[in-house]
């Protein structure tokens, strides 16, 4: 059965490019009916923080990527917390220092450097396994210095391959990979040597991740082989190497990017449906000629050998267009409701939301929808459907389109308007009036005729469409508008 894991270490804000590496897993889990494990990697006290766990939670549970055994849900395997693992790293270190798989090194840095000098050997190359072959009196020597040993993992001193999910066979060449340190001087389990552990431990059959830790997968297996050799585990991982993700200027989306930072993309209105959608591209396509699909048909299609090894490119104009489509596949009421918190945050609605909102906002909804890409530009269109008429302000740009004439075409349009029974006052019929009245009545042009009076009614250029506003404004608030602009 599949197990597949999703390991992140708790610093800094969710990341798109760790959230497409969590989705991955997460499909691929999916497709093949097996079980996705979220574990936190929090064995870095000095970086890790309680708010960046709560914020990879509320990324997934946001996205809607629920996990079947880890933190919060628990499970067989736990705890799920790396920081609550220590006896377990305790016990097999020693385990594995008594089969040998690990012995105690204490050349310093600058000892390595001499030695490699000595011997000719490119210093690039790092430690040179010296400390593999210390006897008991060379230990003992060392300790009575003073010094504390790493431990190191005692690596095959051959080429190492395997079979990488997305870029197919790897080989890593006996020596470009040496005896590394898994605990440091002062007891502390590194992240080469925990992350194994706990994939090994969780009975992990699939790692999935980015590609920035491919250099550390060939000491992983090799840690992974002392491992099956003591009997923790019987197999070795299959692992799969997610492209990297770029950002603008074709490099390397940086956590200080802001288009890296998940959470702007919520505020700016990424529906997670769209997001999901775009995710799921960054490495990854359902058909060459479809970009847009349900989290359900990429779960029916996904495989992670499909991946495409080459970078991803992180298209914001792209991403907000495919949002733009989901948007537009929502009822209207949900699509409505979830524009509540963005006119809130404006300022325009309060919440809950007051009888007169809801209807207002039931009526306006339908003209936005077809619209906009992100929620967030809801409010700058439904703003002044919603403010008092006297409490929206004029853009200088649709000022600017105001011309001589103007006084005369809001005269015409409100005599033309006034004329409307209440009962009547519907999108349909005012456009056939306000038709008579400007195009035939003063032969104008519609662009001539109608600019002067999206300006009185939204103060922009730039509105929903006229006459459903004039509509959903009501006749009275309508008239009050023409009037406010005409003095
Ligand atoms: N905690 C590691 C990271 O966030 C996990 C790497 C992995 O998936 O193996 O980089």
């Amino acid at each position: 059965d599949v197990r597949v894991r999703f390991c992140p270490s708790p610093t800094g804000t969710p990341h798109v490019g760790l959230i497409r590496t969590a989705l991955f897993n997460w499909a691929y889990a999916r497709h093949n009916g097996g079980k996705l494990i979220f574990r936190i990697e929090d064995t870095d006290a000095a970086r890790d923080s309680e708010e960046s766990y709560e914020q990879l939670v509320d990324a997934l549970t946001w996205l809607r990527i629920d996990w079947d055994e880890g933190v919060n849900v628990g499970g067989p395997h736990g705890p799920y917390r790396q920081s609550e693992r220590m006896p377990i790293y305790l016990d097999l270190i020693e385990k594995l220092k008594a089969s040998g798989h690990l012995y105690e090194s204490y050349s310093t840095p600058e000892e390595v450097d001499a030695r490699n000098e000595a011997n000719g050997r490119a210093k690039q190359l790092g430690y040179d396994n010296f400390d593999r072959d210390l006897t008991d009196d060379d230990r003992k020597r060392f300790r009575e210095e003073g010094r504390l040993p790493a431990l190191r993992l005692r690596v095959p001193d051959t080429d190492l391959s395997f079979d990488d999910l997305v870029r197919g066979e790897i080989t890593f060449p006996a020596g470009s990979f040496v005896d590394f340190v898994v605990v440091r001087p002062n007891g502390a389990p590194l992240y080469t040597f925990v992350n194994p552990v706990d994939d090994a431990l969780m009975g992990i059959t699939h790692v999935l991740r980015g590609e920035d830790l491919l250099s550390s997968t060939p000491r992983q297996i090799a840690l992974y082989d002392a491992l099956v050799d003591i009997g923790v585990t019987t197999f070795i991982p299959r692992f799969g190497h997610l492209p990297y993700v770029m950002g603008d200027g074709n490099k390397k989306l940086s956590k200080r990017d802001p288009q890296a930072n998940l959470f702007l993309h919520r505020e700016h209105g990424f529906i997670p449906e769209g997001l999901v959608n775009y995710l799921a591209l960054l490495g990854w396509s359902l058909t060459h000629d479809r970009d847009v699909f349900s989290i359900e048909e990429m779960i029916a299609a996904f495989d992670v050998v499909n991946v495409n090894p080459n970078p991803a490119r992180f298209d914001e104009k792209k991403a907000e267009s495919i949002n733009g489509d989901h948007i537009r596949l929502l009822e209207v009421s949900d699509f409505a409701a979830r524009t509540v918190p963005y006119l809130a945050a404006a300022n325009l609605v309060t919440e809950p939301l007051t009888d007169a909102q809801q209807s207002l906002l039931a009526a306006s909804a339908p003209l936005v929808q077809e619209r906009v890409a992100l929620l967030g530009e809801v409010p700058a269109l439904l703003g002044p459907l919603f403010a008092a008429t006297d409490a929206f302000e004029y853009a200088p740009d649709a000022l600017a389109t105001l011309t001589g004439s103007t006084g005369e075409i809001l005269a015409a349009a409100v005599t033309a308007l006034e004329l409307i029974e209440l009962s009547e006052f519907t999108h349909d019929r005012i456009k056939d009036d306000l038709a008579t009245a400007l195009i035939e009545g003063l032969a104008l042009k519609p662009r001539n005729a109608y600019g002067p009076l999206r300006v009185a009614l939204s103060g922009r250029k730039i509105s929903p469409p006229l006459f459903e506003s004039m509509e959903i404004l009501g006749k009275a608030e309508t008239l009050a508008r023409l009037d406010r602009l005409a003095v």
